[in-house]
């Protein structure tokens, strides 16, 4: 059997772990914290049962799949696979220590992936002793229902280690797509500036948030409009993207919006503190 390894199992870490369960992986899922691994495997339950329900896994797929999901605290878990997803926290600290610590961990054969949005993966990929094993593996948030995987050549990534992420990828069900890694690589370079200008938008009158969301869904067939996609991703994490953005490119063009700092100074983060450009309930 393919064995893999995720580390972090937040929103994205318990999501890949339950598509490359569902697809026969055995997968162990990693985290420095227990609630975070009791709560991911009760959403990857949830998430597996309602696939079920929808008939599109059958009966007893949930048991099954999640048997095949070994949790734990420890790095060294990660020891037998053959590719290993990094999913833990946005801080380069945080990445650059993982994987120092998973290449002595794992076998000498496996590829080390990161899910990063926006950390360099070749500047990752130097704090290990096999850069040509490394790669990004960006998967989009919710990961059992989208398609896309931008697959993120690092400066020294191999053509071996690409072409097997992008067939690993295929096998998953999901559509990869290769780029190279500069800053936001292709998928936040191309919507944070978007995004960016619809913030402009808003501090300057020009229209309400509501009336820019719509423009864009009715007149652009955008599913989402940008502002209700900004909340949905994190008014915080836009702003980092958009720091990396300016700094990573040295263009000014990437400066994020005052109204963007100030919102996020205020503590409006969007959907998960229950207000950003729109107001959430606290269930939805
Ligand atoms: P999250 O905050 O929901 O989860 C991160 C998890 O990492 C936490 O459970 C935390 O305990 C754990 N963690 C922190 N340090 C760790 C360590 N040293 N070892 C093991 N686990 C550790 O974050 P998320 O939204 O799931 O994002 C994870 C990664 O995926 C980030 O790099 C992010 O940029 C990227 N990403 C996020 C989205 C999104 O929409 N949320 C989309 C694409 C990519």
């Amino acid at each position: 059997m393919n064995r893999a390894a995720v580390v972090g199992a937040g929103t994205m870490g318990n999501g890949i772990a339950h598509v490359f369960a569902q697809h026969g992986w055995s997968v162990a899922l990693i985290d420095t914290a227990p609630a975070a691994l009791e709560h991911a495997t009760a959403t990857i339950r949830t998430n597996l049962d309602r696939q079920v329900k929808k008939g599109t896994l059958p009966p007893g797929a949930t048991a099954e799949t999640l048997a095949r999901i070994a949790t734990a605290t420890e790095l060294q878990a990660a020891a037998g696979a053959s590719l290993v997803i990094e999913a833990a926290s946005e801080q380069p600290a945080i990445k650059f220590a993982v994987f120092e610590q998973l290449d002595h961990v794992a076998g000498p054969d496996a590829i080390l992936a990161t899910n990063t949005s926006s950390i360099s993966i070749t500047e990752i990929a130097a704090r290990t002793r096999r850069p040509s094993q490394v790669i990004g593996m960006h998967f989009m948030n919710p990961v059992p229902v989208m398609q896309l995987v931008e697959v993120i050549r690092g400066h020294a990534t191999s053509d071996a280690t690409t072409r097997a992420v992008m067939e690993t990828a295929a096998a998953l069900g999901k559509t990869p797509v290769e780029v190279h890694d500069y800053p936001g690589f292709v998928s936040n370079r191309v919507l944070m500036p978007m995004i960016n200008e619809a913030i402009f938008c808003v501090m300057e009158g020009v229209a309400t948030s509501e009336s820019i969301d719509a423009v864009m869904k009715l007149g652009m067939a955008h599913p989402m409009g940008p502002l209700q996609l900004a909340d949905f991703i994190g008014l915080d994490v836009c702003l980092a993207i958009l720091d990396v953005l300016q700094k990573g490119l040295g263009d000014d063009k990437y400066r994020a919006a005052p109204l963007l700092k100030k919102m996020v100074a205020a503590g409006y983060l969007g959907r998960k503190s229950g207000r950003g450009f729109y107001v959430y309930p606290p269930s939805s």
